[in-house]
């Protein structure tokens, strides 16, 4: 089974997807990981992804279509849970390319509907470990001592990409790029909306339920 989540920046794909992965057994992809991951490591792909993430501008197709042909080796068998891609029609198409080479296909795409508003408090609120990644909310789920990770005790920092002048851009490029998916999928009888706001369990609930009725 492959499953792609969207949505715009801030409706929980990260969260969600790490809780879809497990329960679901599939291979958990996030570009927006991959990139970030390259980026702290310095790494020619990183260098240049830096230029696009940090504007809150998509990187090129081509750069992460890249990374996820080397996802899909490791996916392939087990089946895969793509987070933040495909994000727009032509990055869809070249997966629907990879994965028919394969033999496989997009079983399901499921979109995660949340309030501009909602997604505006989310991310401006959004703290995450600069180690591990863990995500955390000043309001909504503050760390347990004040700028430190509760799982690894390492500095909790805002993600450059959700400072506010930036995150406009990012709401812009989603409406004009990412949210035709929804009719891409929809032509393809895949596309399965689900309401993204509220308690992540009742969310992660209506997911399941989506998926194992299919
Ligand atoms: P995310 O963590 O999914 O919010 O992604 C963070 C940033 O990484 C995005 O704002 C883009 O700059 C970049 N990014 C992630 N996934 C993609 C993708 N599929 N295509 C282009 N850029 C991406």
């Amino acid at each position: 089974m492959n499953i792609v989540l969207f949505g715009p920046p801030g409706a929980g794909k990260g969260t969600q997807s790490a809780l879809l992965s497990k329960h679901y057994n599939l291979h958990h992809v996030s570009t927006g990981d991959l990139l970030r991951n390259a980026m702290k490591a310095n790494t020619s792909l990183g260098i240049e992804a830096k230029k696009f993430v940090d504007k809150g501008a998509l990187v090129p197709d081509s750069v992460v279509t890249g990374l996820i042909k080397e996802e899909l080796q490791k996916g392939i068998g087990v089946g895969m849970l793509l987070d933040g891609f495909p994000r727009n029609p032509s990055q869809a198409q070249a997966l629907d390319e990879l994965l028919n080479a394969e033999g496989k296909n997009v079983d399901q795409a499921i979109f995660l509907e949340v309030d501009k508003s909602e997604l505006l408090n989310r991310l401006t609120g959004r703290r995450v470990c600069s180690s591990c990644g863990a995500t955390y909310h000043v309001k909504l789920k503050p760390t347990k001592t004040e700028g430190r990770c509760d799982l690894c005790g390492e500095k909790v920092v805002q993600r450059p990409d959700d400072q506010e002048s930036v995150i406009s851009n990012r709401l812009e490029v989603y409406d004009q790029s990412t949210s035709p998916l929804k009719e891409y999928f929809s032509k393809q009888g895949k596309f399965v909306a689900v309401k993204g706001s509220g308690d992540p369990k009742d969310v992660f609930r209506a997911i399941c339920s989506a998926v194992d009725s299919r």
